[in-house]
């Protein structure tokens, strides 16, 4: 059943020179959307739970937890899987949440998705708590790499941003991944305005010195308190002006191919000058979402922890895969259900026209660790 959330259905179609809002019945196969492009890339989100509170993601409070059982178990997860890649083009999964590491069946669920698909890139995202315990068994069941988000490097700069004061615990659990042969390691950080923004260009010699991969988040309105302005959010451009104290910043010469985040060489600048000296340090990775975003070349298909489809991370209209599991759909259902969620994918997510106060911005229903980012 499609769960409608708000947004009024344009209705379009044959004759109107718009694109069909209904998935004809001669779609090519794969998880194609009206406007041409093709998801191959899945994020799925084991659950909604989580250990820290991001202020730009959660309330201090924390949210109302989905009940277990509406949580995908991990048989579900895994058929889901199966679904996506066998049926629909699916080249790439990447498990995030909430927090992954507080599922106590993660290991067992990447097993059982690597028995299926022995050549499939599986990555996660996580905050790393708990990870130095977890890491090498992570990447005996088949995980192929993680990213872990790390804000900051002081702690207390970490713990007012987490509301927890687990810096030592992510530390050391970036640094399992590392040793457990979870590399390429990436590193996510959100700077926030007055916080942690004058630290990026410590933070980024801190993982240029240690080989990991840095990528600033542009903050996205996903915030469950709503606290988010256009005026207030460090853009990329800002970002590409604080780095630039140290460091200069050219294009990297590799294809971006559908990545969201747009990558730099990074080298070190010569002390009062425009000029760079010395070799290529390593990269850094900024994902614009909001100023410079990246829609018309978006190759994700979402499900949530209970089994939701988002075509994109606002969508504001998702379609229920679970329920039609639970029902005993077979995986011919399935697909189908799957392929029409994402045919009414949206064109772009609208941030990028909003006014500097946002007065007409709706901010979705679902915070960030409710989607799954
Ligand atoms: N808990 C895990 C973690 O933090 O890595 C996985 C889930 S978290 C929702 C995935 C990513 O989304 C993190 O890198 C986090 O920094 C990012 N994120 C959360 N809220 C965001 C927001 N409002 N804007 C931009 N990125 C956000
Ligand atoms: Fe938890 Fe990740 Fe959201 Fe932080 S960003 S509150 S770690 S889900």
């Amino acid at each position: 059943m499609t769960v409608q959330l708000g947004m009024p259905q344009t209705p379009k179609g044959a004759g109107t020179g718009l694109p069909l809002a209904t998935r004809p019945a001669d779609a090519p196969p794969g998880l194609l959307d009206r406007y041409g492009r093709r998801a191959t890339d899945m994020r799925l989100s084991l659950t909604d739970k989580c250990n820290l509170r991001c202020t730009y993601c959660m309330p201090a409070e924390g949210l109302e937890w989905l009940a277990k059982q509406a949580v995908m178990s991990a048989e579900e997860i895994v058929r889901i899987v199966r679904v996506g890649v066998d049926r629909l083009g699916v080249r790439e999964l990447r498990l995030t949440g909430g927090e992954p590491l507080v599922r106590a069946d993660l290991t067992s669920i990447i097993g059982a998705i690597r028995s299926n698909h022995p050549e499939l890139p599986i990555s996660m995202t996580t905050n790393g708590v708990g990870l130095d315990k977890k890491a090498s068994a992570l990447k005996a069941a088949g995980l192929t790499r993680i990213n872990v988000s790390l804000d900051s490097l002081h702690e207390e700069t970490f713990a007012k941003l987490t509301r927890r004061p687990f810096l030592d615990r992510v530390l050391a659990g970036v640094d399992a991944a590392w040793a457990a042969g979870l590399g390429p390691v990436k590193l996510n950080a959100v700077l926030m305005r007055g916080i942690n923004d004058t630290e990026s260009p410590s933070l980024l010699a801190w993982a240029l010195d240690r080989g990991y991969e840095l990528r600033f988040i542009e903050q996205m309105p996903l915030d469950a308190d709503h606290g988010w302005t256009r005026r207030n959010m460090i853009t990329a451009a800002e970002i590409r002006g604080l780095l630039s104290t140290d460091y200069v910043l050219s294009p990297d010469p590799r294809a971006r191919d559908g990545a969201p985040a747009e990558r730099f060489e990074v080298r070190r600048r010569k002390a009062g000058s425009e000029e760079s000296q010395g070799p290529v340090l390593g990269t850094v990775g900024i994902i614009a979402s909001v100023t410079e975003p990246f829609c018309s070349d978006c190759r994700r298909t979402r499900i949530t922890a209970e089994g939701k489809i988002m075509s994109c991370l606002f969508s504001r209209e998702e379609f229920d895969l679970l329920g039609l599991l639970r029902e005993g759909a077979s995986d011919e259902a399935l697909a189908e259900r799957w392929q029409d969620a994402m045919w009414v994918k949206p064109k772009a997510h609208g941030m990028d026209h909003v006014g500097l106060d946002a007065p007409d911005f709706v901010q979705p229903d679902r915070s960030m660790s409710a989607i799954g980012g």
